[in-house]
C-alpha cells in the first residue's frame, strides 16, 4: 500500500525536438511538478481524491504551456472550444462539459455539473447559458490566445486538416491534462481537460469529457485519465476499459493499462497513452507515442517525465 498517491499528464504524442532546450524542457517539467504539488499537499492535508485531481486540473489549465483552458488550441473558426470531465470513484458520481467557451477552468464547471445539478454531461450554448446564470469566471478571448496555438491554426486555417496539438514539429506547446488520484481513505478520482484538436469543426468533441472513453474512477477497481487520438479512444471506450480488465479480466493495473494501450488501441490504429491509480496507490503511465508529459508522485517518490 503506497497511498496517498497523485499522477498527471500534459498530453502525449510526437515530442517537438524543441524539447531539447533545457529552459523549456524545465517549464514542462516545472509545471507538471507544481501541480503534483498542489494536489499531493491536499491528500497529506486529508483532502479527498477529488479536491486532489481538481486542484492538480486547475493549475494545468492555468499555465499556457497546455491545450486546456489558457492555451487551448484553435478551431476552424478561430475561437477556442473546451471539453472536461471529473469523475469520484466513490460515488460513481461524473460531470462533464464540451463545446463551451470563455470558461476559464472548464474542471470547476464539470465538478459543479457533478455536485450541483441532476446531470451528467452538458454541451455547447445552453451549458454556457447556466454557467452564466451561476456567475462563473469568464475570460476574454484575449485570455485564451496563445502565438504558439495561433501560429498552429494558420497553418492549418482552410485545409479542412485537424491536428493533434502536440503532432507538430513547429512548437513546443503540447497538450490535454490530467490527473488521477487516491486519497488516504482509498477512494479514486480521476479528471480531463481538453482545448481538443487545432482547426476542429462541427462541433467535435475527443474522448476527455466522454465518461469511459477518456475519463473514469471507480474505487472497485482503478482511475483513469487518457491523452491522445480521440476517436480511438471514443470507439475503444479506453478508461472503462483499464477497468473492465481489471473487474472482469482479473488483471492487475499494470496488466489492465498495458493491454488496453499497447494491444487494443493499438489495433484500433489509436495512438495516445493513459495515466492510472488504484486503490493500493499503484500508478501506471503507458503510452504508445514518442513521449507523453506526465509525473507521479507519494510518499516514497516524485518524477516528472516527457520522453
Ligand atoms: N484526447 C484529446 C482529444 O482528442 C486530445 C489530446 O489528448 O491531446 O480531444
Amino acid at each position: 500500500m503506497n497511498i496517498p498517491a497523485i499522477a498527471v499528464h500534459g498530453g502525449s504524442g510526437t515530442i517537438a525536438s524543441s524539447i531539447n532546450d533545457p529552459i523549456i524542457k524545465k517549464n514542462y517539467l516545472d509545471a507538471l511538478q507544481e501541480a503534483l504539488e498542489a494536489g499531493f499537499s491536499l491528500l497529506k492535508s486529508d483532502g479527498t481524491a477529488l479536491e486532489a485531481v481538481t486542484k492538480a486540473v486547475t493549475v494545468l489549465e492555468d499555465c499556457e504551456l497546455f491545450n486546456a483552458g489558457k492555451g487551448s488550441v484553435f478551431t476552424s473558426k478561430g475561437d477556442h472550444e473546451m471539453d472536461a470531465a471529473i469523475m469520484d470513484g466513490k460515488t460513481l458520481g461524473a460531470g462533464a462539459v464540451a463545446g463551451i467557451k470563455g470558461i476559464k477552468n472548464p474542471v470547476l464547471f464539470a465538478d459543479d455539473i457533478m455536485k450541483n445539478t441532476p446531470f451528467v454531461f452538458l454541451a455547447g450554448s445552453e451549458a454556457m447559458e447556466y454557467a452564466r446564470r451561476q456567475e462563473y469566471e469568464f475570460m476574454p478571448d484575449s485570455y485564451f490566445f496563445t502565438e504558439l496555438r495561433y501560429d498552429q491554426w494558420t497553418s492549418l486555417r482552410g485545409t479542412g486538416e485537424v491536428k493533434l496539438d502536440h503532432s507538430s514539429e513547429n512548437g513546443h506547446k503540447f497538450g490535454t491534462v490530467g490527473a488521477v488520484a487516491v486519497d488516504s481513505g482509498g477512494n479514486l478520482a480521476a479528471a480531463t481537460s481538453t482545448g481538443g484538436m487545432t482547426n476542429k469543426a462541427w462541433g467535435r468533441v475527443g474522448d476527455s469529457p466522454l465518461i469511459g472513453a477518456g475519463t473514469y474512477a471507480n474505487n472497485e477497481t482503478c482511475a483513469v485519465s487518457c491523452t491522445g487520438h480521440g476517436e480511438y479512444f471514443i470507439r475503444g471506450v479506453v478508461a472503462y476499459d483499464v477497468s473492465c480488465l481489471m473487474e472482469y479480466g482479473g488483471m492487475s493495473l499494470e496488466q489492465a493499462a498495458n493491454e488496453a494501450i499497447f494491444k487494443r488501441l493499438k489495433k484500433l490504429g489509436g495512438e495516445g497513452g493513459l495515466i492510472a491509480v488504484d486503490a493500493q496507490g499503484n500508478i501506471c503511465l503507458p503510452f504508445n507515442t514518442e513521449g507523453m508529459y506526465r509525473g507521479l508522485k507519494n510518499n516514497m517518490q516524485t518524477m516528472t517525465q516527457i520522453l
